[in-house]
């Protein structure tokens, strides 16, 4: 996606958050690398060496929801956030994750090639194979099926469906062949006590064993499904917050900055979402000591790749009131990659809000303009359907090794890395620094600009 030529210009209204009411007189707009003035407290203190070594570290291993390598990358962001001597919480959540069986289909002492259903039930079943069609009510209706293992093709209804008018025939275990070439295995949508076996052939068997049994032969098989289960794992999330140094002179407002520490099965997941995650431990280290007027929650979630499960039993444990307070999320996901596009901010209804708006004008002031589009798909969404101006942060289009074992180490670039550790620290600092009027008021204080939105969201 190529963005299009950037025109910043000046609006008169002030942003929405952590500023007072619109300038008395308006002066004329000083040059980006005047305002940046403000951002350099945080800027100058931005080191990129630190975030690629928390990426490295935590890209040893992938770190999948529910895991010990999951657990292993939030022991070390708490200890992390520990030693910057934040407040830290670590919080867990359970989830069920399905267990694949261990299947088998023999036919006269051949085990033929099968897969399972998600949520099939396990059993082990001998009997005769009876053909069944496409085992629609219709295909079922004047056969026998009590006691045998049903042989049922592919297509017309679901998976579940199949299963279930089989079942409630008699039959004892189902298989189901392909109609097109290749392996099939898919789900049963979710567990049900009427199901039985469930497995699958590929076309080839299935056709093979059809026709055998057209031409009278009789077949019996047994039908193996083993270890199919569901289970209760826990994931965690990692809290750290930082109070305003001046509780009493405090806005009463707060901040998150969020990313994400797990990542998919088999993919060390250094720019999904290592990137994101070790760029929040910089900028808590750059902010650990500054004077803050607002408080900051530095948030990284667990779970995210498997349903968002992380952010939203952590926007479950918010109060109203804290809901209230939350005056921006700033989701980084997948902000290090060397060969993906550029920075582009998505909020979940498309819109501008606080986060995007902040950003934007810290994007010019830093010398990388941003545009804005619509896209769910992160940490951001249970936050925005909490009421709280949220939007992500990531790099678009994607790199072509997202989700892969390529996501590795040696595709991150320090330029991305400093490019987002500069713009969203700019931004949460823009509110968070103490609200000193004179500053404010001053030629170089930070002023509103205008953005491009982007259509046709993630790339
Ligand atoms: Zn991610």
């Amino acid at each position: 996606m190529k963005r299009k030529p950037f025109i910043a210009l000046l609006i008169a209204t002030s942003l929405s958050v952590g500023l007072p009411a619109a300038h008395a007189k308006e002066t004329p707009a000083p040059p980006p690398q005047a305002q940046q003035a403000f951002d350099n407290k945080i800027i100058k203190k931005i080191n990129v060496e630190s975030i690629y070594n928390d990426i490295s570290h935590l890209s040893s291993e992938p770190r999948v929801a529910g895991t010990e390598a999951e657990w292993n990358a939030v022991q070390y962001i708490e200890s992390k956030f520990s030693s910057f001597g934040y407040e830290t919480e670590i919080q867990p959540f359970t989830f069920e994750s399905y267990q694949a069986p261990k299947v088998s289909v023999t036919i006269a002492g051949d085990t033929l090639s099968s897969n399972s259903f998600t949520y099939t039930q396990n059993g082990k079943v001998s009997g005769d194979v009876v053909y069944a069609g496409l085992a629609t009510e219709a295909d079922l209706s004047g056969i026998e099926l009590v006691g045998k293992i049903a042989l049922v093709k592919r297509g017309d209804i679901s998976f579940a469906d199949k299963v279930l008018n089989a079942a409630r025939a008699g039959a004892s275990a189902v298989i189901i062949y392909n109609n097109t070439s290749g392996s099939l295995s898919g789900t049963l949508g979710a567990p049900n006590d009427e199901f039985v076996p469930a497995v699958s052939l590929t076309q080839a068997d299935g056709e093979r064993l059809t026709s055998s049994l057209a031409e009278g032969q009789a077949i019996s098989a047994t039908v193996k499904v083993t270890d199919g289960a569901i289970l209760q794992k826990t994931s965690h999330n990692v809290v750290a917050i930082k109070e305003p140094t001046n509780k009493k002179k405090g806005t009463n407002q707060i901040i998150v900055v969020g990313a994400h520490h797990d990542s998919v099965p088999g993919s060390p997941g250094a720019n999904d979402d290592a990137s994101g995650v070790a760029t929040s431990i910089e900028l808590a280290r750059v902010m650990a000591n500054m004077p803050t007027d607002t408080e900051i929650r530095f948030v990284t979630f667990g779970a995210e790749e498997i349903g968002l499960l992380g952010s939203y039993a952590y926007v479950e444990t918010l109060s109203q009131d804290e809901r209230d307070r939350i005056v921006g999320m700033f989701q980084m996901d997948m902000v290090g990659s060397r060969d993906a596009g550029e920075l582009v901010m998505f909020t979940v209804d498309g819109e501008k809000n606080a986060v995007t708006d902040l950003s934007a004008a810290a994007g010019v002031r830093t010398g990388t303009p941003l545009s804005y589009g619509k896209e769910g798909r992160s940490d951001h969404v249970p936050f925005y359907y909490a009421g709280i101006p949220a939007a992500l942060f990531i790099h678009t289009p994607t790199e072509p090794w997202y989700h892969t074992p390529n996501d590795s180490l040696d595709k991150i670039s320090k330029e991305k890395l400093q490019e987002t550790a500069e713009i969203v620290g700019a931004a949460v600092y823009q509110v968070a620094r103490p609200d000193t009027p004179s500053l404010e008021r001053s030629r170089v204080s930070p002023k509103p600009v205008e953005y491009e939105k982007v259509i046709g969201g993630l790339q």
